[in-house]
């Protein structure tokens, strides 16, 4: 590589095309390579070459290489900087590329290119003088003309200033120091314009300025932008102490290759912005001492640590978690009993002592707010109202409700959360509750406590009991949080099918209300006073457009219903009232279905017949004794069925039309929308 001209570089270069970042002689860049021609460039290459030759390339700015091999190689810009790459890094995620670190040697222009594939390889002229970065200063700086003398006197004048504005303790600007002492003045366009910001298309002109006045004249003004900004940020950090921090992180973020000043600072502030930002919301989280230390203690490893380290987001999370917790924050109760009775009574019907009992237990919490009773634990069959009563506490109190279903959960670290050691640890459900809920005293119904497993990972059960006991629970602590929370505001309510499998232990804290199964007339009251209005309300129709008679509920009740609760009525009604939402949204009117029956509305239990008739189906006694006095032509007989709905599907399977009924002349239609509707209900 010598001769008597001084060092020079190959005069074949192969070439890495790059259009993410300028190269200048003596700055050292990072490069991703994962187009063809470059990746056949490092694997050929670089990865192969033993020879320091072989590591010499040359890297041309601005050309993006296609994606396809295939494709024609663009353009090429015909200036360059030849480069020795002192890394190469591979990664197969999330696609095959290399990183290279190169540092810049000279610059060189594209004579000739020799081939295209599979990389690319280029007859080239060198063009800077090699030696210059290996001769000392002193040599080195002997200005050829006058003026190219003035012009690199100014430019080190401005470094020089430059350097005083930067903090001289960071590393870097130390050897910005010391590398502006060293370096001959002609390489100091190169080194300075690759170390303070500037844009690519400005590094571009100074790469483009082969001579070196030109390049001096291009790289002082950038030079002296660079400190009108730093002058006038120093103005503004005076003004506002604030930004002292922007400054510093101007200056950290400044000096080496790679990185350069950012007087914007976005970037690095906005991490600086995050933390500063998660501070705050940590001393506004209003939690006490203890958890306040532990999230200052996490803060300060979080800022220290970079954000790609997978501990970060860790870290992050759980901090995010801490100020989210309703450390403080509550509802305030509006207890009054006259309200809470009506609301109860207005919101279920029956159920009188477990009414009684609730009402007795919030009289004494109006009376005594700590009060430390036993966890009430609701015991029925399904479908008795045991979480609707829940939610109806809640809603007296006016706190916020929360359901924590149980049924199933066989790991205590469901209850309690994973300690953070554990990949994709995370809290337990009583924590994640309060998250949810947003305040301290929600009423938490603890579902199915009878239903509660027990595996190798611990029993949840008794780590419930934590959560249940009044003397405990002030300090409840969460494995995931790691700290105390205090649950002795939370209202906690259990329902189960059965005492015999919640464990002993469980029961002892609990005081249980047995919630029986209802009478028939309750159910019948329970559907016309509640389930009814509810499900119309569900499916957007109005009384006027369905209307099910007392009798039909009964029917239902006793013929396709067998329960101790009202889940299955109320999905029989769901049902009809399905079947009744297509023949509305079919567009059947009112006045359409009176034109069936031409007489009068018939009073049917003091209700009138009305669109309803269209999803009337036959009770199926009453059908079967007019079917069988062959009535079933009868125009009394088919307003018959029409008024009273009935589901049943065997029903429908006997019904056998004879076809003088089918084809009569006033009702055919009539009977088809009747077949229509049995079989929409039966689906
Ligand atoms: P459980 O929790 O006991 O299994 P739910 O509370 O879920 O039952 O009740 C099922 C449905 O029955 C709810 O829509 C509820 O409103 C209704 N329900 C049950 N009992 C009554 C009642 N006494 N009064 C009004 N609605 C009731």
């Amino acid at each position: 590589m010598t001769s008597d001209g001084g060092i020079k570089i190959p005069s074949r270069l192969p070439l890495l095309l790059s259009h993410e970042g300028v190269l200048l002689p003596g700055s050292t860049v990072r490069f991703s390579v994962d187009s063809p021609r470059n990746m056949q460039l490092v694997s050929q290459r670089l990865l192969r070459g033993t020879s320091l030759k072989s590591t010499i390339i040359g890297v041309i700015p601005n050309t993006r290489d296609p994606e396809h091999d295939t494709d024609d190689l663009p353009t090429l810009h015909k200036i360059g900087t030849a480069g020795i790459a002192v890394q190469v890094v591979g990664s197969n995620w999330p696609k095959p590329h290399y990183s290279l670190l190169i540092t810049g040697l000279c610059r060189f222009r594209v004579s000739s290119l020799l081939k295209e594939r599979p990389f690319v390889l280029a007859e080239v002229e060198q063009l800077d003088k090699l030696d210059q970065y290996t001769t000392p200063a002193t040599e080195g700086a002997a200005a050829e003309d006058e003026e190219l003398g003035e012009l690199s006197k100014k430019f080190y004048q401005a470094a020089v200033q430059l350097l005083g504005m930067l903090d001289m303790s960071v590393p870097v600007v130390a050897k910005f120091r010391r590398l502006l002492d060293s370096l001959p003045r002609e390489t100091l366009p190169d080194v300075v314009a690759s170390m303070i910001r500037t844009s690519n298309k400005e590094k571009l002109q100074v790469l483009d300025a082969v001579s070196l006045e030109e390049r001096f004249k291009k790289a002082l003004p950038m030079l002296t932008k660079q400190i009108e900004g730093l002058k006038l940020l120093q103005k503004t950090r005076k003004m506002n102490p604030d930004n002292e921090k922007r400054v510093l992180s101007v200056r950290k973020g400044g000096v080496f290759p790679g990185r350069q000043f950012n007087l914007d600072g976005e970037d690095e502030e906005e991490d600086g912005d995050d933390a500063v930002a998660l501070e705050k919301k940590v001393h506004g989280a209003n939690m006490p001492d203890a958890a306040l230390r532990v999230c200052l203690k996490e803060l300060k490893r979080l800022k220290k640590m970079p954000q790609s380290m997978p501990e970060y987001a860790l870290t992050r999370n759980y901090l995010d978690l801490m100020v989210e917790l309703p450390w403080s924050k509550s509802t305030k109760d509006c207890l009054d009993i006259r309200a809470a009775r009506t609301l109860l009574d207005n919101d279920h019907y029956a159920m009188d002592k477990l009414k009684r009992r609730v009402l007795e237990y919030l009289a004494v919490r109006q009376l005594k707010t700590s009060l430390k009773g036993p966890i009430l634990c609701f015991v029925g069959p399904p479908g008795v109202g045991k979480t609707s009563v829940g939610r109806s506490i809640a809603r007296t109190l006016g706190r916020e409700f929360h359901r924590i279903a149980l049924g199933g959960v066989c790991d205590q670290s469901d209850i309690r959360g994973h300690r953070r050691t554990y990949v994709g640890s995370m809290p337990g459900r009583i924590i994640n509750g309060l998250k949810t809920v947003g305040v301290n005293n929600p009423v938490f119904l603890l579902d199915e406590v009878d239903k509660l497993g027990k595996s190798l990972q611990g029993d949840p059960a008794a780590a419930l009991l934590e959560v249940l006991d009044p003397e405990q629970n002030h300090s409840f602590t969460d494995h995931y949080l790691n700290v105390a929370f205090d649950l002795s505001q939370v209202l906690f309510i259990a329902t189960a099918n059965t005492t015999a499998t919640i464990p002993p232990a469980l029961l002892d804290r609990m005081e249980v209300l047995q919630v029986p199964g209802y009478t028939q007339e309750e159910r019948v009251e329970i559907a016309h006073r509640h389930l009814i209005p509810n499900q119309l309300e569900q499916h957007g129709l109005t009384p006027q457009q369905l209307h099910i008679p007392q009798e039909t509920t009964q029917d239902i009740i006793s013929r396709y219903t067998r329960e101790a609760g009202v889940r299955s009525l109320e999905r029989k009604i769901g049902a009809i009232c399905r079947a009744v939402a297509v023949k509305v949204a079919e567009g059947h009117r009112v006045t359409k279905t009176e034109d069936l029956i031409p007489e009068s509305p018939t009073q049917q239990g003091g209700k009138t017949l009305s669109s309803l008739s269209l999803c009337v189906i036959i009770r199926a006694g009453t059908f079967k004794h007019k079917y069988n006095q062959n009535t079933m032509a009868n125009i009394e007989t088919i307003k018959y069925c029409i008024q009273y709905i009935v589901k049943i599907v065997d029903q429908v399977t006997v019904l056998i039309l004879p076809p003088a009924i089918y084809t009569s002349t006033y009702n055919g239609r009539v009977i088809r929308e009747f077949l229509q509707m049995t079989r929409l209900i039966a689906v």
